[in-house]
């Protein structure tokens, strides 16, 4: 039995901006399953505290110098009971507004300390200065949040856990001034381009990258595609460096949660073997959402972060083609200012064809995934992508451009055993040619069902990519 420490900044159902959240939810109980004695490691943010009713203090110690002492609480995650460790350090989690943002939109400007604090706690519960009476032996960090813990390890006392960094998106790389160094307590000597420098700044995923034992991604295709310039943010020269430390292991999925025949968010529950229910779900979700009532016109979906990244910009050139052609819309999500303003203005013009809810909303977005009839994720790169996975699951074939997790989950309607529509170019005609594709086969009621049930069908659950992940740091801690 491993003692392993999964440290992120969050995790379903406490707090939730994406995938990440879902990822940390699932994969420990994954590990858990397999027997191995995983523990988690967030950041007590208020939402945090407020849902975690049964919780106990473990430690109150100093982690930087001059700075209040903060508590480890102990507490079991909702539904799973994987142990979790809430870092309760309410000067700087508890804030009203989100994890990484205030409300405006803008970043804590001292996520840098928060998130060293974070990173450095993690290394403290993976050495022989651990503040409780546990030691981590491997320590599994989670993007730029994290990315200072196999920093911090290095600098702790002996014998101390090994490090596996994970790379959720490589886009997001937390760089800060190099004078958080000072107050992060990181000596002068690894502020160079071979270790926590970056362009002059602090990195903290680059430095997560650096030091970690092994780096893996959320998908073998993404491994691949960020040791080359367009897609490695500037980390290709490193990771190509290190590309013998480098794998992709493919997320899985939620099975419980995500699951339309006992789906707690949804009205009519449905699976494989009656899919007239999911057609029933689709006239509540149509009626709900303002839409014209029809089960024969075809109902598009997006639950999506609104970014360029998601190739939203696309899809908003070849929508009125689509819409004038008889589909509708239901879209779900947030983020740019200008994205969300054009959606909005779609709505507006499309009454009653197009719905667009701007927010975060978890139960509506179970309701569209087993509600629309196809679900668009166009992205222009996908680390892994969680939605698709889902959609696949609930009978609702996925729109995919051929990049990173979407070409790794997502079989080609044209190829046997098909599970979605896959096209290659990021430009809206591709994208406009693959959804009247799609729009085609959903006409040919044969077609489509067998493309639903392949999807259905098909694996996305977790015990593969869990196995993956133990053999990884079995790996690590033999060597
Ligand atoms: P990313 O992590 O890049 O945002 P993923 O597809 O990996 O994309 O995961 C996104 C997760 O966040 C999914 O669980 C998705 O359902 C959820 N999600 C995204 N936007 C919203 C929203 N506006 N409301 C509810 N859930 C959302």
């Amino acid at each position: 039995m491993t003692r392993i420490l999964f440290v992120t900044s969050e995790v379903h159902p406490l707090i939730k901006t994406g995938g990440l959240a879902d990822v940390s939810a699932s994969l420990p109980a994954a590990l858990q399953t397999l027997g191995e004695d995983v523990r988690l490691l967030i950041p007590g943010y208020n939402q945090v505290l407020d849902a975690l009713k049964v919780k106990k203090v473990v430690a109150t110690f100093s982690v930087f110098a001059g700075q209040a002492p903060v508590k480890l609480l102990s507490a079991k995650m909702p539904h799973t009971n994987v142990p979790v460790y809430v870092l309760d350090a309410p000067q700087y989690f508890c804030r009203v507004a989100g994890p990484y943002q205030y409300q405006l939109g803008g970043d804590w400007p001292d996520n840098p300390m928060r998130f060293g604090m974070l990173s450095k706690v993690a290394a403290m519960l993976g050495s022989a200065d651990s503040p409780i009476d546990w030691q981590a032996e491997l320590v599994h960090c989670n993007d730029w949040q994290t990315g200072l813990t196999p920093v911090y390890l290095q600098l702790m006392t002996a014998p101390r856990a090994k490090s596996v960094m994970t790379v959720h998106n490589i886009a997001f790389q937390g760089n800060f001034d190099r004078d958080w160094i000072k107050s992060l307590e990181i000596p002068v000597a690894h502020f160079n381009m071979h270790g926590v420098e970056f362009h002059g700044n602090l990195s903290f995923l680059k430095s997560g990258l650096q030091y970690a034992d092994r780096i893996v991604t959320v998908s073998p295709t993404y491994a691949h595609e960020i040791q080359a310039t367009e897609m490695g943010y500037g980390m290709q020269g490193l990771l190509t460096a290190r590309r013998n430390e480098v794998s992709g292991i493919l997320n899985g999925i939620d099975e419980d949660e995500w699951d339309a025949s006992k789906d707690k968010h949804l009205e009519v529950r449905y699976d494989a073997s009656d899919l007239s229910q999911k057609t029933q779900g689709k006239l509540a979700l149509q009626k709900r959402l303002g839409l014209e009532v029809n089960e024969h016109t075809p109902l598009l979906g997006v639950v999506s972060r609104l970014t360029y990244q998601k190739g939203l910009d696309l899809l908003l050139e070849c929508l009125p083609t689509l819409l004038d052609g008889g589909a509708q819309l239901a879209v779900l999500g947030s983020g740019d200012a200008e994205f969300e303003r054009r959606y909005l203005q779609l709505a507006q013009r499309y009454s009653g064809r197009v719905s667009v809810t701007i927010g975060f909303n978890e139960a509506l977005s179970h309701q569209i995934m087993a509600g629309t009839d196809i679900f668009l994720m166009p992205s222009r790169f996908e680390p892994c992508g969680l939605n698709q996975m889902y959609g696949m699951r609930y009978g609702t074939p996925p729109v995919v451009r051929r990049t990173g997790g979407l070409a790794d989950s997502v079989i080609n309607a044209s190829l046997d055993g098909g599970t979605g529509f896959v096209f290659d170019d990021a430009g809206a005609q591709a994208l406009q040619q693959t959804i009247k594709w799609a729009i085609e086969c959903y006409r040919d009621a044969n077609t489509f069902r067998r493309i639903q049930l392949n999807g259905m069908h098909k694996d996305v659950g977790w015990r593969h990519s869990a196995q993956l992940y133990l053999e990884l740091y079995n790996s690590i801690l033999k060597n």
